[in-house]
């Protein structure tokens, strides 16, 4: 009987000898815990955040209604800022509705999209005048029927100007929390308005928004959420999360 052969262990070749590098690591950590539960997020967020209230500094509904369209795409803190030469030159809808376009612009220059804002101001302080007596309505529905207001913008105005829990403000902050804390799947600020809804009490919606962007703010940054820190990191889905999702 021949003797069976051995098999002869090929040398690795130099390409076969480097050590592969471990696979990257998701980007994003997910743990398999549930959504945090609604009313121990409001509680905390109520404990760590007292005072939170709208980061504009409006008097009036109409100054509130002018000032949220400014700060779209810009911080609260410059249109404040901006705000009081704003209002001593056209107070009311009926004075900004007569402003001239290239003084308006160059009052909110600082604000960014000046043009676009500019035009969004005179149209609609000419719809609350020729419609509305020149008094921001008290619906949703007149509300974002004015040109350049939209659900957000009517929502913080209904909320915060005249104490009506018309909705939730999904601004980046509330949506990015959002997901992150498994409250909703949804990209869509309409989409997820209408799940955080049905898990806020309605006397309660314009406040969770303020404490959604104060923890935004302060604590889970878009890029560098404090994570080890953060008073829910004990039971938060995407503690540990490395990039904005
Ligand atoms: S900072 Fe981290 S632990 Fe806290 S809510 Fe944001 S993702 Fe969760």
């Amino acid at each position: 009987m021949p003797a069976t052969k051995k098999a002869v262990a090929k040398p690795a070749s130099a390409k076969q000898a480097v050590t592969k590098p471990p696979a990257a690591k998701p980007p994003a950590a997910r743990t398999k815990r549930p959504p945090i539960e609604s009313g121990l997020l409001r509680k905390r967020l109520k404990k760590a955040y007292p005072g939170a209230h709208c980061a504009l500094d409006f008097h009036d509904a109409f100054s509130l209604l002018v000032m949220t369209i400014l700060a779209a795409q810009n911080t609260d803190v410059n249109v404040n800022k901006v705000a009081p030469d704003l209002f001593a030159r056209w107070p009311d809808a009926r004075a900004m509705s007569e402003a001239e376009l290239p003084e308006l612009e160059k009052a909110i220059y600082s604000c960014g999209f000046f043009r676009m804002k500019a035009r969004s101001l005179s149209e609609m302080s000419k719809d609350l005048v020729e419609k509305f007596g020149g008094q921001p309505p008290r619906t949703l529905e007149e509300l974002v029927s004015l040109r350049g207001v939209g659900r957000k913008t009517a929502n913080v105005v209904l909320g915060n100007a005249y104490g009506i829990e018309a909705g939730v403000v999904v601004d980046t902050h509330v949506g990015r929390l959002s997901r992150r804390m498994g409250l909703t799947k949804q990209a869509d600020p309409v989409k997820v308005e209408q799940d955080l809804v049905k898990l806020v009490p309605r006397e309660e919606w314009t406040l969770f928004s303020h404490l959604l962007i104060d923890h935004g703010r302060q604590v889970c940054d878009a890029k560098k959420p404090l994570c080890s820190t953060c008073f829910l990191n004990d039971v938060c889905p995407r503690v540990g999360v490395k990039v904005s999702a």
